[in-house]
């Protein structure tokens, strides 16, 4: 089984059982968080494991001890003498379905409507899982290099992989990652994505009083401490949404772009409301900052009293070039919120915490054997993205494995609605990316 199309058949083979396996696994509403059954998260666990069995892994079995207290599921396959390992990564937990009510059809019951599977998961990330499985029984369990396989079970409330990866290096060791949680620009696009956000958060807390005071006795000379917090808050942008922060530049971007009707929907924005900023939509994204308060501590509107608010609080976020360093980037974003607090106010800053973002190194074998196999796959050359978020786990693979190559990939286009209502997966896409995996390890041998 050598040429693309004797692969193409191969592949084509597997998908019943790949979407069997798919709806499997959405039907159980793994989600790993307090409130929620844990049982149905360690169901999820144990079918993954035989379906990892079933598609021919060896060694499989579940990692035990990881700090959120979910398994991961764990396999291999030996390589031939000599050839490379390839570690693949997906995850089996999902994001809470949100109202039912925004569903067209029940979270957990997978349906299939013009060519996409819907449900919770379905994308993000049990189409990862699927994937990964398929690949390997493409090719009836014999892969032409090494493979490990990692499958997390607590990826979507704080990865514990990213504590567990550095006490088991030997578990991990790869040549080439595969980080099979994500997908193309748009379905059919052929897509790598070579660069990831950093991220910093902070709470920062303004005072103004000792304690509240009646706002008709005093209100008028004395500053309350919710609208001093709004006027800082006032001065991150400029009027056209552009960020205003001294010493915060956005980086350049060079990649594809993204079109805007689509993103527009992806996003949930209303019809007239404007996008902001005055560079492309992509440089924003993958190559700029963006800083948005995430949460706000002051008294709530219903039972609201007259007085003046001694004291408020903000929870803001701050996303971070990939290429620029996110302590400094929180150093000045401090820096800022001090110079521009009104009045004298009492300012301080807590639970602060920063994270570089990743660039890919992409002059390696592995991406020169992913360009090919997504070639002959897709037949069209490949899209160079970047991704405005952050995944944790990405960073801890390239801090301890700094000469492996990593690849973002999977069948997450941006209409799968992850962690919304009506997640999906388009079922041809899926069945492509299972294809270009398995061309992938091929043309990655043969190098
Ligand atoms: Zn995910």
């Amino acid at each position: 089984m050598t040429t693309p199309q004797e692969v193409r058949q191969a592949v084509h083979q597997t998908m019943p059982t790949a979407i069997e396996n798919l709806k499997q696994l959405v039907r159980i509403p793994s989600i790993a968080t307090q409130g929620y059954p844990r049982e149905q998260v360690l169901e999820a666990a144990r079918i993954t494991e035989r379906q990892l069995q079933a598609a021919g892994f060896q060694q499989v079995h579940q990692l035990e001890g990881l700090a959120g207290g979910y398994p991961a599921i764990y396999g291999e396959i030996e390589g031939p003498p000599g050839t490379p390992t390839v570690l693949l990564y997906a995850h089996y937990d999902v994001q809470p379905s949100g109202r039912a009510q925004e569903w067209d059809s029940p979270p957990f019951e997978p349906v299939e409507r013009d060519g996409r599977l819907y449900g919770r998961g379905a994308a993000d990330d049990k189409s990862g899982i699927i994937a990964h499985t398929a690949t390997i029984q493409a090719l009836q369990g014999k892969p032409p290099v090494g493979i490990k396989i990692i499958v997390e079970g607590d990826e979507e409330f704080g990865s514990s992989l990213s504590t567990y990866i550095p006490q088991h290096l030997d578990l991990f060791k790869a040549d080439v990652i595969i980080v099979g949680d994500h997908g193309n620009i748009t379905v059919g696009q052929p897509t790598l994505t070579t660069t990831l956000r950093g991220s910093a958060t902070l709470t920062v807390e303004v005072r103004t009083l000792t304690d509240q005071v009646h706002n008709g006795v005093f209100g008028g000379p004395v500053p309350d401490a919710l609208i001093a917090l709004c006027q800082i808050i006032a001065t991150f942008h400029d009027t056209n949404g552009n960020i205003h922060i001294s010493g915060l530049e956005p980086s350049k971007w060079q990649g594809a772009d993204i079109p805007e009707e689509e993103f527009r929907r992806a996003a949930n924005l209303l019809p007239d409301v404007d996008l902001i900023g005055d560079s492309s939509i992509s440089a924003q994204l993958w190559a700029g900052y963006a800083i948005n308060v995430i949460g706000l501590d002051a008294p709530a509107t219903e039972g609201a009293s007259n007085s003046l608010i001694d004291a408020a609080r903000a929870r803001i976020n701050l996303r971070i070039p990939p290429d620029q360093s996110a302590e400094y980037a929180l150093a000045l974003l401090i820096q800022h919120l001090k110079s521009v607090t009104p009045w004298h106010a009492q300012v301080a800053i807590s639970e602060s915490h920063a994270s570089n973002g990743f660039i890919a190194k992409t002059d390696g074998p592995a991406y020169a054997a992913a360009r090919q196999a997504l070639r002959e796959a897709y037949h069209k050359d490949t899209h160079i993205t970047g991704d405005g978020a952050s995944i944790p786990l990405t960073n801890v693979l390239s801090e301890q494995f700094p000469q492996a190559e990593i690849i973002i990939w999977g069948a997450e286009d941006l209409a799968a609605r992850i962690h919304g209502p009506n997640e999906s997966v388009d079922l041809e896409e899926l069945e492509r990316v299972i294809l270009t995996q398995t061309l992938f390890l091929q043309r990655l041998a043969q190098r």
